[in-house]
């Protein structure tokens, strides 16, 4: 029994199914992918949260685990330049030609480009030892005295930040920050973020950017067929009450409807948080109970506006307009206010993927990270949803490439930090889940084998390794290895793999 269709509950079905187990995908919503799916409006494609693929070649790791090849249902391309990242007038692209990007460097940053091939050298050694961590449980204390530990340890950088580490090798702030802000990917500052996800830009560099034809919600489509073709049953609109336990272990499950399914394992991939809060009774649980729950730091959220625009945008398939006080924007964000002066993601798929807008016209995602429901904004309040809306065309239409915006959209979607609450099940609307300080990475996170409840397993971005893609699918590998080892010592996995 799988909680929840996102990518995290799909790589899990699909790698139980591929071993025979018999799997039931039980899903809230009428669509699969959760925060990975996507939605369409008037010929306009939109992916509602993740734009682009990190590390490919986990995905074809786990299709081929599955006995599926990823490029039968795929179509993937790279994102090169990796984005535009814009500092007021200097538009910053870099891309995998790693000479390339060195004179760019020195063209805009003059006498910075011997920084960033010593930040390719030295991450690439630190991406070699830490990425061992990222495909292992840490369940005990005995998972901190492995080698792979011993040969990491040095390079985690767990004292340091991700900004700390970026100014041994640049000088100046803007090409820092152009390292550092992957750390909103984990929904954190680069100055609180630990040294050790220097990795994630590194990541982007080495190994690129990729865009799947039809969106990145196009993975989820992918893991389910492959889930339903190897047996696994997914069942849409089909919300789960509450996880039934007898004893301190899973049984399986109450539906909304009052249904009740029985299950040996219950595989969740719900929002941690709401989990916690909504699917178990509070003496069903020891460690996560929802009080202690918010001794946990959960991430900002985001604001997303998605437009589409009856115009072709000369833009690239993403751009980063960064704030002129970078520093000064993340710590507002970080204490629970709105920036007057915010940083932007726009993405643009339509650049490189034509059927993500009808011809002639462009489908824009604009993202601006702002506080969870822990900050003070009213985001129930209709006046200060026209002001934060009319900021951000504001700043978009200061860009050349999109002035006159406002006049040229033709379709427009909003999510707030109450939606992703309310209509996605985000505990907090922390869009990025748990945060990944020090103190909630490897065993200090909640563990894939969940402490409170036996033969429960988490997956997703709320469990080891952490909240990107790459990591939840790593997530799934995990779990679904310890579920199968402990059926194998009980006994119990041949006789599921045969019945
Ligand atoms: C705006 C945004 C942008 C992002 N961009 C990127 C990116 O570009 N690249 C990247 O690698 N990562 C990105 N991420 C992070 C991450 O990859 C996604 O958030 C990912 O979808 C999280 O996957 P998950 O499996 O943890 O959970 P989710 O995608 O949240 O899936 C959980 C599922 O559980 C279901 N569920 C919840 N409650 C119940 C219930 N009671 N019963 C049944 N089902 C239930 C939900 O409906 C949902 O389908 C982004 C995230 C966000 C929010």
């Amino acid at each position: 029994m799988v909680v929840g269709a996102g990518p995290g509950g799909l790589a899990a079905a699909m790698l139980l199914s591929a071993q025979g187990y018999p799997v039931t995908v039980v899903e809230k919503q009428p669509y699969a992918g959760g925060r990975t799916s996507g939605f369409e409006i008037g010929g306009f494609r939109f992916d509602r949260g993740p734009t682009f693929l990190m590390m490919p070649q986990l995905l074809e790791e786990l299709f081929q685990a599955a006995g599926r090849s990823v490029h039968d249902y795929l179509s993937l391309v790279p994102v090169d330049p990796l984005y535009r990242l814009q500092f007021g007038d200097v538009k910053f692209e870099p891309g995998m030609d790693r000479e390339k990007t060195a004179r760019q460097i020195e063209q805009l940053f003059p006498g910075e480009a011997a920084g960033y091939l010593r930040y390719l050298k030295e991450e690439g050694d630190k991406f070699d030892r830490v990425s061992p961590l990222l495909r292992r449980p840490f369940s005990r204390l005995s998972d901190y005295i492995k080698t792979d530990i011993f040969r990491a340890l040095s390079r985690l950088h767990l004292t340091d930040t991700v900004y700390g580490r970026l100014s041994r090798y640049f000088k100046d702030d803007r090409l820092r920050s152009a390292f550092a802000f992957q750390a909103k990917y984990l929904g954190m500052s680069p100055w609180e973020c630990p040294g050790t996800f220097t990795i994630l830009s590194y990541i982007e560099h080495a190994f690129g950017l990729w865009h799947p034809i039809g969106g990145v919600n196009r993975i989820c489509d992918a893991m389910a067929k492959v889930t339903e073709e190897l047996g696994g049953e997914i069942r849409l609109s089909c919300g789960v009450s509450r996880i039934l336990t007898h004893n301190g272990r899973a049984i399986g499950v109450e539906l909304e409807n009052g249904e009740m399914l029985e299950g040996e394992h219950v595989v969740l991939n719900a929002d941690f948080g709401t989990a916690m809060t909504k699917l178990f009774k509070p003496e069903q649980l020891h460690k996560y109970k929802p009080d202690k729950l918010e001794r946990l730091r959960f991430s900002c959220s985001a604001y997303i506006l998605y437009l589409g625009v009856r115009r072709k945008v000369d833009m690239p398939h993403h751009t980063v307009l960064f704030a002129r006080d970078y520093e000064q924007n993340v710590r507002e964000m970080m204490d629970g206010q709105l920036s007057a002066d915010p940083s932007i993601y726009v993405h643009h798929p339509s650049a490189i993927d034509p059927t993500m807008a009808p011809p002639g016209k462009s489908s824009l995602y604009v993202l601006m990270p702002v506080p969870n429901l822990d900050g003070e904004t009213d985001w129930s309040d209709p006046e200060q949803l026209d002001h934060i809306r009319s900021r951000v065309l504001y700043r978009l239409e200061q860009e050349p490439e999109l002035r006159g915006l406002s006049g040229d959209i033709e379709i427009e979607s909003v999510v707030t930090p109450l939606d992703w609450e309310q209509s996605f099940y985000v505990y907090k609307g922390a869009a990025f889940n748990i945060g990944h300080s020090v103190s909630q990475m490897m065993m200090l996170r909640p563990h894939n084998r969940f402490q409170d409840v036996q033969n429960c397993w988490l997956v997703g971005g709320g469990t080891h390794p952490g909240s990107g893609l790459p990591t939840i699918l790593e997530s799934a590998r995990i779990s679904t290895r310890l579920l199968m080892e402990q059926d194998r010592r009980t006994g119990s996995f041949s006789s599921r793999a045969s019945g």
